[in-house]
Protein backbone atom coordinates (compact mmCIF):
# COMPACT_ATOMS: atom_id res chain seq x y z
CA UNK A 1 0.00 0.00 0.00
CA UNK A 2 1.60 3.11 -1.24
CA UNK A 3 1.37 6.18 1.32
CA UNK A 4 -1.01 9.31 0.40
CA UNK A 5 2.10 10.94 -0.53
CA UNK A 6 2.90 8.81 -3.57
CA UNK A 7 -0.82 8.56 -3.94
CA UNK A 8 -0.75 12.15 -4.34
CA UNK A 9 1.87 12.57 -7.06
CA UNK A 10 0.54 9.43 -9.28
CA UNK A 11 -2.51 11.29 -9.43
CA UNK A 12 -0.83 14.49 -10.36
CA UNK A 13 1.43 12.49 -12.81
CA UNK A 14 -1.55 10.86 -14.51
CA UNK A 15 -2.78 14.08 -15.56
CA UNK A 16 -0.70 14.19 -17.69
CA UNK A 17 -1.49 13.73 -21.60
CA UNK A 18 -0.39 10.41 -22.93
CA UNK A 19 0.16 8.96 -19.31
CA UNK A 20 -2.63 6.66 -17.33
CA UNK A 21 -2.91 5.63 -13.47
CA UNK A 22 -0.50 2.77 -14.46
CA UNK A 23 2.03 4.45 -16.41
CA UNK A 24 2.15 7.35 -13.96
CA UNK A 25 2.64 4.81 -10.93
CA UNK A 26 5.28 3.68 -13.03
CA UNK A 27 6.99 6.77 -13.29
CA UNK A 28 6.55 7.24 -9.20
CA UNK A 29 8.24 3.88 -8.98
CA UNK A 30 11.24 5.19 -11.34
CA UNK A 31 11.92 8.60 -9.51
CA UNK A 32 11.58 7.05 -6.19
CA UNK A 33 14.43 4.43 -7.21
CA UNK A 34 16.36 7.42 -8.41
CA UNK A 35 15.72 9.95 -5.88
CA UNK A 36 19.24 11.50 -5.93
CA UNK A 37 20.17 11.19 -9.33
CA UNK A 38 17.59 12.13 -11.63
CA UNK A 39 14.93 13.90 -9.35
CA UNK A 40 16.64 17.57 -8.51
CA UNK A 41 16.92 18.27 -12.23
CA UNK A 42 13.62 17.24 -12.86
CA UNK A 43 12.28 19.77 -9.39
CA UNK A 44 14.57 22.34 -10.67
CA UNK A 45 13.58 22.26 -14.47
CA UNK A 46 9.63 22.30 -12.91
CA UNK A 47 10.60 25.32 -11.11
CA UNK A 48 12.13 27.19 -14.13
CA UNK A 49 9.06 26.06 -16.14
CA UNK A 50 6.75 26.94 -14.02
CA UNK A 51 8.11 30.61 -13.10
CA UNK A 52 9.92 31.63 -16.90
CA UNK A 53 7.04 30.21 -19.00
CA UNK A 54 5.28 32.93 -20.93
CA UNK A 55 2.82 32.87 -23.74
CA UNK A 56 3.63 34.71 -26.98
CA UNK A 57 1.50 38.05 -27.41
CA UNK A 58 2.19 37.92 -31.57
CA UNK A 59 1.76 34.15 -31.91
CA UNK A 60 0.62 32.02 -29.19
CA UNK A 61 3.80 30.19 -28.56
CA UNK A 62 5.30 29.39 -25.25
CA UNK A 63 8.83 30.57 -24.56
CA UNK A 64 10.42 32.44 -21.96
CA UNK A 65 9.97 35.45 -23.65
CA UNK A 66 7.35 37.60 -25.25
CA UNK A 67 7.56 38.08 -28.07
CA UNK A 68 9.04 34.22 -28.21
CA UNK A 69 12.28 33.35 -29.90
CA UNK A 70 10.32 32.72 -33.26
CA UNK A 71 8.89 36.20 -33.42
CA UNK A 72 11.37 37.90 -32.10
CA UNK A 73 14.45 36.27 -34.25
CA UNK A 74 14.88 38.76 -37.62
CA UNK A 75 15.70 35.96 -40.17
CA UNK A 76 12.16 34.64 -39.82
CA UNK A 77 9.96 35.54 -42.91
CA UNK A 78 6.90 37.55 -42.05
CA UNK A 79 5.60 37.61 -45.05
CA UNK A 80 4.84 33.97 -44.73
CA UNK A 81 2.36 32.51 -41.54
CA UNK A 82 1.83 29.18 -40.55
CA UNK A 83 -1.62 28.38 -38.67
CA UNK A 84 -1.64 25.32 -36.00
CA UNK A 85 -4.05 24.35 -33.70
CA UNK A 86 -1.70 24.07 -30.99
CA UNK A 87 1.86 24.96 -29.72
CA UNK A 88 2.88 20.93 -29.78
CA UNK A 89 2.07 21.41 -33.61
CA UNK A 90 4.39 24.18 -33.77
CA UNK A 91 7.23 22.98 -31.69
CA UNK A 92 7.03 19.76 -34.25
CA UNK A 93 7.06 21.73 -37.50
CA UNK A 94 9.48 23.97 -36.02
CA UNK A 95 11.97 21.00 -35.04
CA UNK A 96 11.45 20.25 -39.16
CA UNK A 97 13.56 23.18 -39.93
CA UNK A 98 11.98 23.10 -43.03
CA UNK A 99 9.79 26.09 -42.50
CA UNK A 100 11.42 29.67 -42.17
CA UNK A 101 8.34 31.76 -42.01
CA UNK A 102 6.21 32.54 -38.87
CA UNK A 103 3.57 31.07 -36.55
CA UNK A 104 0.13 31.53 -35.59
CA UNK A 105 -1.55 29.44 -32.77
CA UNK A 106 -5.35 28.91 -32.68
CA UNK A 107 -5.41 27.50 -29.46
CA UNK A 108 -7.31 24.52 -30.88
CA UNK A 109 -10.00 23.43 -33.12
CA UNK A 110 -13.63 24.17 -34.01
CA UNK A 111 -15.48 21.21 -32.58
CA UNK A 112 -19.46 21.05 -32.50
CA UNK A 113 -19.06 17.89 -30.51
CA UNK A 114 -16.64 20.03 -27.91
CA UNK A 115 -19.10 23.40 -28.29
CA UNK A 116 -15.22 24.91 -29.72
CA UNK A 117 -16.63 28.24 -31.44
CA UNK A 118 -14.77 30.84 -33.73
CA UNK A 119 -14.91 32.96 -31.00
CA UNK A 120 -13.16 30.37 -28.52
CA UNK A 121 -10.35 30.69 -30.70
CA UNK A 122 -6.83 32.85 -31.86
CA UNK A 123 -8.96 33.35 -35.01
CA UNK A 124 -9.79 37.38 -34.70
CA UNK A 125 -5.60 37.67 -33.92
CA UNK A 126 -5.25 36.27 -36.91
CA UNK A 127 -7.47 37.76 -39.48
CA UNK A 128 -5.62 41.25 -37.44
CA UNK A 129 -2.11 40.04 -38.23
CA UNK A 130 -3.28 39.35 -41.99
CA UNK A 131 -5.08 42.69 -42.29
CA UNK A 132 -1.98 44.35 -40.71
CA UNK A 133 -0.02 43.78 -44.11
CA UNK A 134 2.83 42.21 -44.88
CA UNK A 135 2.00 38.51 -45.41
CA UNK A 136 1.95 37.31 -48.44
CA UNK A 137 0.81 33.41 -47.72
CA UNK A 138 -0.87 32.23 -45.05
CA UNK A 139 -0.67 28.33 -44.51
CA UNK A 140 -3.31 26.54 -42.92
CA UNK A 141 -1.18 23.52 -41.03
CA UNK A 142 -4.06 21.80 -39.43
CA UNK A 143 -4.24 18.31 -38.40
CA UNK A 144 -5.56 15.54 -41.03
CA UNK A 145 -8.78 14.72 -38.79
CA UNK A 146 -12.23 15.71 -39.57
CA UNK A 147 -12.38 18.63 -37.15
CA UNK A 148 -8.92 19.49 -38.14
CA UNK A 149 -10.56 20.26 -41.65
CA UNK A 150 -13.47 21.81 -40.81
CA UNK A 151 -11.00 24.68 -38.85
CA UNK A 152 -9.56 24.68 -42.51
CA UNK A 153 -11.90 25.34 -44.25
CA UNK A 154 -13.68 27.90 -41.61
CA UNK A 155 -10.16 30.17 -42.24
CA UNK A 156 -9.73 29.81 -45.85
CA UNK A 157 -13.38 31.28 -46.01
CA UNK A 158 -12.35 33.96 -43.55
CA UNK A 159 -9.11 34.64 -45.21
CA UNK A 160 -10.97 34.80 -48.77
CA UNK A 161 -11.00 38.58 -49.01
CA UNK A 162 -7.48 39.42 -47.97
CA UNK A 163 -5.02 39.45 -50.80
CA UNK A 164 -3.17 36.32 -49.94
CA UNK A 165 -1.96 33.26 -51.19
CA UNK A 166 -3.60 30.56 -48.81
CA UNK A 167 -2.24 26.61 -49.19
CA UNK A 168 -2.70 23.65 -47.30
CA UNK A 169 -0.35 20.76 -45.85
CA UNK A 170 -0.39 18.09 -48.24
CA UNK A 171 -1.58 14.96 -46.54
CA UNK A 172 -0.38 11.66 -47.95
CA UNK A 173 1.68 8.84 -47.87
CA UNK A 174 4.21 9.02 -44.13
CA UNK A 175 7.69 8.68 -44.82
CA UNK A 176 8.68 5.29 -44.88
CA UNK A 177 4.99 3.99 -45.05
CA UNK A 178 3.70 0.96 -46.97
CA UNK A 179 0.88 0.92 -48.77
CA UNK A 180 -0.46 -2.06 -47.38
CA UNK A 181 -0.12 -0.59 -43.66
CA UNK A 182 -1.76 2.61 -44.58
CA UNK A 183 -5.49 3.27 -43.62
CA UNK A 184 -8.23 3.73 -46.18
CA UNK A 185 -8.24 7.62 -45.50
CA UNK A 186 -4.79 8.16 -45.58
CA UNK A 187 -4.45 6.44 -49.10
CA UNK A 188 -7.53 8.32 -50.27
CA UNK A 189 -5.71 11.70 -49.37
CA UNK A 190 -2.20 10.18 -50.97
CA UNK A 191 -4.71 9.53 -54.26
CA UNK A 192 -5.96 12.89 -54.77
CA UNK A 193 -3.04 14.35 -53.75
CA UNK A 194 -1.07 12.83 -56.64
CA UNK A 195 1.12 15.01 -59.00
CA UNK A 196 2.78 14.68 -61.80
CA UNK A 197 5.63 12.50 -62.60
CA UNK A 198 9.16 14.21 -62.80
ZN1 LIG B 1 5.66 34.38 -31.09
Amino acid sequence: MASQEIETLAAALARLPGLGPRSARRAVLWLVKRRESALPALLEALATVGEALVECDICGNVDTTDPCGICADPRRDTKSLCVVEDVADLWALDRAKLFTGTYHVLGGKLSALDGVRPEDLNIAQLLARVEEGGVDEVVLAMNATLEGQTTAHYLAERLEDYPVRITQLAHGLPVGGELDYLDEGTLAQALRARRPVG
